[in-house]
């Protein structure tokens, strides 16, 4: 029997790391190091019942564990084959206990591509990596496959950048494949800082080898021998986690000079970044690689031609890259047969804010937004609560109502309905939430992350947020609403990059679905 307890971040907070290594005294004092092993995984994805844990093979669920439940469990559990009731998931509409993990309406209705190895291994061990099918992928673009073999392939999949943009992946490859240079980059962003966003950390952290892996590939694709992730400082298990899988992948000739000997060479190197938000937008991390101010630039030349020292560049998010391996090692078919017409695949949501089940979630392209949030994330947790509405995007997204709950998640559908896919942050909100003081949040955010370089974003962001306090504290009147929006439009297209773009749409959306709340705070003095 194998106990897989998560050492994500999340449950490393709440003690798991302390109820591991009582568990593995107590199956030592009991003599059953033979027959059981404890593993620390990654991130099991449902956080909020931290710490977690799955056995191995049969996938019961224990949350919430302490170490004074060590005893009775392996007690209980491992020695006469009965699971500690009291510790298990219990889903909160039957009362039923559920034993397994498949059975569980957070796990059972989720498809994992991007997380498929959470919590199913030791993120620190290349070989349960390997024993999951991990460098198949590689080994099959290494050798089998042309450069141009690779990129149909990825276009053929249909994937699309899943840092927020959503441009296609196999076309930012063509372009760069075909720029002209004598060196070329591939580059990982891993600056994740939306608030309340943590799907990066927890791939970096439960699955380093499929980032590493899909970089590798990308590298052969357009002719490249130097990559970077660029990794946010203040993610330090995933910084160690990823580079002790880059040494073990040079150890077992799957990185560095003549991979598997195919006289292909590719060095990876990790850039820890000082936590500007800015810097997730592309040109900033190029410039903060090179050593300077992380300050996005104008575009054209873009990346794929002109990107890191000025030479053709591709950079994509730990997301994207960790859908690659699989995409070679099962045909772009495959992963174009799930989703929807446009938008392919699975996406990641961190869901969180308002709901019962807190956590990650991978599903299928398509899914409605009802479905994740009632069914998967199991509803609103207070009673005598109501849903009121979702944000998407971040700080660069929108709100989603009620009455447009049964929206597709898929790129197109939430941009019709006001917001916009982003990386993947997903925040519930009940009716207790004030939806001016939401947009003001998020608008402090922006300005506080505003690099200052083009002045519709530096100044008009810091405008907003002063009228919009104003407002909060109720000495609004109704003109400032006119203003907001005036704002919002001279700053969405007066602004050099996406921060300053997309930085007013928390506002926007907030007033087209929730203006008689702005109407409400504000004064009429007339
Ligand atoms: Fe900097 Fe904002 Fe201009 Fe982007 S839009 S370059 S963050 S000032």
């Amino acid at each position: 029997m194998h106990l897989l307890i998560c050492g994500g971040t999340g449950c490393q907070a709440a003690g798991s790391l302390a109820v591991m290594n009582a568990l593995r005294a107590e199956i030592a004092k009991q003599g059953l190091e033979e027959e059981i092993a404890v593993v620390e995984t990654g991130c099991n994805g449902f956080c909020a019942l931290g710490p977690v844990m799955v056995t191995y093979p049969e996938g019961i669920f224990y949350v919430n564990l302490e170490e004074s439940d060590v005893a009775e469990l392996v007690e209980s559990h491992c020695k006469n084959g009965e699971p500690v009731e009291r510790l298990l998931y219990k889903d909160p509409s039957t009362k039923k206990r559920i034993p397994h993990m498949r059975d569980i309406p957070f796990f059972a209705l989720q498809r994992l591509i991007a997380l498929k190895n959470r919590s199913m291994l030791d993120a620190e061990s290349i070989d349960e990596y390997i024993g999951r099918g991990g460098y198949q992928g590689m080994a099959k673009a290494l050798k089998e496959m042309s450069p141009e073999d690779i990129v149909a392939e990825v276009k053929k999949s249909g994937l699309r950048g899943r840092g927020g943009a959503g441009f296609p992946t196999g076309l930012k490859w063509e372009f760069c494949q075909k720029a002209v240079g004598d060196t070329k980059y591939v580059l990982c962003n891993a600056d994740e800082g939306d608030p309340g966003a943590f799907m990066d950390r927890s791939i970096l952290e439960a699955d380093p080898h499929s980032v590493v892996e899909g970089m590798v590939i990308a590298a052969k694709a357009i002719g490249s021998h130097h990559g970077y992730v660029y990794c946010r400082a203040e993610y330090p298990l995933a910084v160690h986690r990823l580079q002790l899988a880059i040494d073990q992948a040079k150890q077992y000739g799957l990185l560095g000079e003549n991979i598997l000997d195919t006289g292909f060479d590719f060095d990876l190197r990790i850039y820890q970044g000082a936590g500007a938000f800015v810097c997730g937008e592309e040109t900033a991390l190029m410039r903060s690689i090179e050593g300077k101010r992380g300050m996005p630039r104008p575009r054209p030349p873009f990346p794929a031609q002109a990107g890191l020292w000025n030479k053709p560049t591709i950079l994509n998010n730990v997301e994207t890259w960790a859908n690659i391996a699989q995409i070679i090692t099962n045909g772009g078919d495959w992963y174009a047969s799930i989703g929807t017409e446009g938008s392919k695949g699975t996406k990641v949501f961190a869901l969180t804010g308002h709901v019962n089940n807190i956590g990650l979630v991978e599903v299928p392209m398509g899914t409605p937004l009802r479905t994740i949030i009632y069914e998967i994330g199991e509803g609103i947790p207070k009673k005598h609560r109501k849903f009121k509405a979702v944000q998407l995007g971040g700080p660069s997204g929108g709100c989603i109502p009620e009455e447009h709950l049964d929206t597709l998640c898929d790129y197109e559908d939430i941009a019709k309905a006001g917001a916009i896919m982003g990386s993947g942050g997903m925040i519930v909100m009940d009716d207790s939430t004030c939806m001016v003081d939401m947009a003001r949040f998020f608008m402090e955010f922006v300005q506080d992350e505003s690099c200052g370089k083009c002045t519709p974003c530096r100044e008009g962001t810091r405008r907003m947020l002063q009228i919009l306090e104003k407002i909060t504290e109720g000495k609004g009147v109704p003109e400032d609403i006119d203003t907001l929006e005036e704002l919002a439009e001279m700053i969405q297209q007066g602004s050099l990059c996406g921060l300053g773009q997309t930085g007013p749409n928390p506002v926007l959306s907030t007033l087209r679905y929730f203006r008689d709340e702005y109407m409400a705070h504000v004064v009429d003095k007339k």
